[in-house]
């Protein structure tokens, strides 16, 4: 893992913007966990390989939310500004990305090095 430094926000200005595209992330949530949660009923008595199967859709589906700007992986929350961390691909609420950088400060000496929370700074 490298640190990538290319920090991007979003943080929306105007109220009604900010409205509509956390209420849109809010859907495109839910809309992905409902899939996922339909496809894990649909595991229940399969054989091995359709089992499988299903789980790698799962698998695929909540990896692509996670990473996406839709919901905050540190937090679950979907109404918050976004920071992108370029090094994990993924983003992150404002609000996590500080609790990161100063855990990082509190916890870990010059010497010591932690590539993930490192590339919060
Ligand atoms: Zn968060």
């Amino acid at each position: 893992m490298n640190i990538v430094r290319d920090k991007k926000i979003i943080a929306y200005k105007n109220r009604q913007t900010k409205k509509f595209a956390f209420n849109l992330r809010r859907l495109i949530s839910e809309a992905v966990m409902y899939e996922w949660s339909r496809l894990g009923d649909k595991q229940k008595n399969k054989s091995t390989v359709e089992y499988i199967n299903i789980e790698n859709k799962r698998n695929d589906l909540y990896k692509t939310l996670d990473a996406s700007i839709c919901l905050c992986p540190g937090c679950n929350q979907t109404d918050k500004d976004m920071y992108y961390n370029a090094t994990a691909e993924v983003w992150f609420c404002t609000q996590c990305v500080q609790e990161y950088r100063d855990f990082y400060i509190k916890e870990f000496s010059k010497n010591e090095k932690d590539l993930f929370y490192e590339s919060f700074l």
